[in-house]
Formats: structure tokens, sequence, C-alpha cells
């Protein structure tokens, strides 16, 4: 039975297999895509319903084709990301397969390339770029064993309040999902714990611009590592509501019940670090300091931006940050749920090549491993912070795109007498 071949196969049909889709094709590299349910469809079924994106849709997009449906500035609801996805693909004419999944890749003996099993046959492939996306496998930390009445998920299964038993929440974890879903949760008029750790919090806009902008002028997305120490710092933005700055005082003003990281549980009490005040100082330092660099940017390139002295107000200290909570009694305060917004972990069990440390990270350099011919996209800090977004991944794929087309072309050379001999 043959087998079929393709040069470059791209696993995962999301925004990261299609710009790597879109930069094969202007090399004139012959490519395949397999997605194993429907392009992008993490944007429609492992998020939560009222999701928009974090940047604006002139920013979170891809550079040849707008939103057809929502205002550059506006933020585009989840089912619009994808829709968006979909309509690029065509844009591109990509070559994609869906409701193809692989199964596992192992390395050809004694020549090049890669044996693909998939849910729909065999494939042999000189390339393979693992394009399966940055957040993969929810993680929820071992803290709190599974008690009866209290509903325990990760946001990733997060949808809407209804989906919720009455009752009050704990949500662990101040990202921008966990602070988005809180609020949701807050605004729907449930009783709110939000455990917040270390974050940065940029602040929404500041003088006419959003901190799209401010982070892409300042070289912010550009970064080429977290600085360390800081590595478990998590971001803390919203689009929700046309889009606003994150501020945990605000939030505290308005009923929600701040506490520190979540550190254990026992009898029923669940315990936190004394670090809330600290985490929300840290954050507003944060904020403050992106003001700050925006402020010499617009004197130093004489720009003549409004002022906008108000930004740097910041609330007194709410109760919750002088007067710690450290302990909850789940059950005498109502608690019913909660919910983890504590992140993903990579998962390349289908990858069966020397590709991995043995934590089971990718070992790579700005995306190419040290397996020849595997390549990953998509992955957090891949070359930049902005990497694992719509728009670093673009820039991303490109630089791994000219890397295939260059190897290819070294493989393909035959000396004049190779090529006599073979004539
Ligand atoms: C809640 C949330 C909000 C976000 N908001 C934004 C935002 O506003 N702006 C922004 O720029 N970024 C945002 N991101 C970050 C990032 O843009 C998304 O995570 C995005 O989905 C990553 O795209 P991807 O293509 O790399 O991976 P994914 O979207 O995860 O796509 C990978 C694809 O691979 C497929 N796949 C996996 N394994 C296999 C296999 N073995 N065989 C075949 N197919 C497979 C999956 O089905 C999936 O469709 C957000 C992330 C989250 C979690």
């Amino acid at each position: 039975m043959s087998v079929e071949k393709v040069e470059t196969l791209i696993v995962g049909g999301g925004q990261a297999g299609l710009a790597m889709s879109e930069h094969l094709s202007n090399c004139g590299e012959a490519h395949l895509i397999l997605e194993r349910h429907q392009i992008a469809q993490r944007w429609r079924s492992e998020r939560w319903d009222s999701l928009v994106a974090n940047g604006p849709a002139w920013h979170d997009r891809f550079p040849s084709l707008e939103f057809s449906n929502v205002g550059p500035d506006a933020f585009a609801p989840k089912e619009e990301v994808a829709d968006y996805f979909v309509a690029y693909a065509k844009h591109i004419t990509a070559p994609i397969r869906c409701g193809v999944e692989v199964m596992e890749v192992q390395k050809n003996v004694n020549r090049p390339g890669f044996r693909v099993e998939t849910s729909k046959g065999v494939i042999e492939a000189t390339n393979l770029v693992a394009a399966t996306g940055p957040f993969q496998r929810p993680v929820i930390p071992p803290v709190i064993p599974d008690i009866t009445g209290i509903t325990q998920i990760h946001s990733n299964a997060y949808r809407n309040p209804d989906q919720l038993p009455e009752g009050a929440v704990l949500v662990i974890g101040a990202g921008s999902s966990g602070t988005q879903i809180a609020d949701e949760l807050l605004r729907a008029g449930r009783r709110v714990y939000l455990s917040v750790g270390p974050h940065d919090r940029p602040p929404r806009s500041y003088r006419g611009r959003d901190f799209v902008w401010w982070l892409g002028v300042l070289g912010k997305w550009d970064v080429e590592a977290a600085t360390q120490g800081m590595e478990h710092v998590t971001i803390s933005v919203s689009g929700a509501r046309g889009g606003h700055t994150v501020d945990f005082r605000r939030l505290a003003g308005q009923g929600m019940m701040l506490v520190g990281r979540t550190e254990s549980f026992k009898d029923g009490v669940v315990h936190f670090s004394p670090d809330l005040a600290n985490n929300i100082e840290q954050g507003d330092a944060n904020y403050l300091s992106v003001l700050n660099e925006a402020d010499a940017y617009i004197s130093r390139n004489g720009l003549n931006f409004p002022k906008e002295p108000d930004a740097r107000i910041i609330d007194p200290d709410p109760l919750c940050m002088s007067d710690p909570v450290l302990e909850l009694n789940l059950s005498k305060a109502g608690v019913t749920s909660i919910i983890w917004a504590t992140g993903f972990a990579l998962d390349y069990n289908w990858l069966k090549v020397d590709a991995f440390d043995k934590g089971g990270k990718p070992k790579h350099k700005r995306g190419i491993s040290t397996e020849p011919g595997i390549y990953f996209l998509g992955l957090p800090w891949q070359t930049r912070r902005g990497s694992s977004f719509i728009w670093g991944v673009w820039h991303d794929a490109k630089y791994l795109a000219d890397h295939i087309s260059k190897q290819r072309m070294y493989l393909e050379y035959r000396t004049c007498a190779e090529r006599t001999a073979a004539e």
C-alpha cells in the first residue's frame, strides 16, 4: 500500500498552524495541515461564552486580513476570532484537513523524515511543525481534594455563571482569565473570593493609545525572556465591556473579597499566603512604570497626545489588603464552586522524537528543535513575549518557514558530477 508523502506536515489548525501555512506558501514550500477538530477550535470550545479578545481588532489579527464584523478599536468576541481564522484559511487557500488527529510521530530509521500515524492512516513527512498550542493541558495544582458539595473546574471548562451551583465562588488565579471570570460572577450577583498572586496589570489605555500599542512601541512584546524570578508573574488585562484597566482595589470596592495566593487546605479550610498587599502593590508599581515609560516616549518623540493625570490616581488600600483574610472555611462561607484559573501545561505525548528535556519541555532554539526536521510553533516565550499571541506567532512562523526553505535547498544540492551521473 502506498504511503502519502508530505514535505512539511503542520499539526494543529489554530492561528499558529495557519501562520505557518501562509509563510510556507510564500516560500513555495509544499505542506499540509492536520487539525483533529475544526479550525481554531479552542477559541470555540475551550473558552467562556462572554470572552472577547484581550487586544483590539487592529492588533490581534494577521497583517493581510482585517476582521469583517469588528471595528479596528473594538474587541472581537471569541466566536468572531474563530470565524476570522476560518476566513483566513480561505484567504490564504491553506491546505488543511480537519477531523484528522495525529496519534504518533516517529523518526525514520537510517533515513530522513518522520512516520506520522494519524486517525486516518499513515503519512511520511520530511519536516513536522508542532503547532498544537501554548495552552494544551489545564493545570490544577493538587491543593484541594474532591469535596462533596463543591464543584471544582478549570477556567477552560467555565462557560457562564448559570453553569455553577448557587452559592459563593472561589476563583484561584488573577491573570486575565481568573480576573475576568471573577468580575463576571460578581456582576451576576455572586459572592466572589479571588486569590491574587504576583501579576502585571498594564493600563488598558493611556493618553489615547491602547496598551498593546504601548507595549509595541516600547519594545515590550519583543522582550526575549521573562526576567529571572518573574517567570510566574501573570498579566491581567481585559477587553470585556469595551475594555478596561484591571484594578484590584476597585474590584474590592465593588464587593469582591481578595485573598493572597492559595497555599494549602485542611479540614475544610483553605489557607492563603499573607502576600495580597505585596502582590497588589507590585501590580500597581508595574502599572505606574508603564505610564512613566509612556510619558518619556511621548516627550522624547514630541508627540501631542492628550494628558491623563487621573490615570495616576491609586485608590486607598481596601480592608482586605490591610487586614487580610488568611483562611476560609468553605462551607461556612457558602462556597459551592472553585474555579482554578491556574494556567496550562504542554503535552507532546504523541511526538516520540529526541526533542524534549527530562521534564518533557521542548528543546529548541527559536522553535527549531534539537531533532532536525522537527519544529515547534506558538510556545510561550518561543522567541519573545508575544510568541504565544496572535500578533507574535505570525512573525515566529516566518522565521521557521525561512529555515525550512533554506534546509530544503541544502538537501537538494547535488554536485555537477552527481547530476551527470544521475542523467
Ligand atoms: C482564555 C484565553 C484568551 C486568550 N486571548 C487572547 C487574545 O485576546 N489575544 C491573543 O493574541 N492571544 C490570546 N490568547 C493566547 C493565544 O492566542 C491562544 O491560546 C491561541 O488559541 C493559540 O493558538 P495556537 O494556534 O498556537 O494553538 P491552539 O489554538 O491551541 O490550536 C492548536 C490546534 O491544534 C489541534 N491539535 C492538538 N493536538 C493535535 C493532534 N495531535 N492532531 C491534530 N490536531 C491537534 C487542536 O485541536 C487545536 O485546534 C488567549 C488564550 C486563552 C487561554
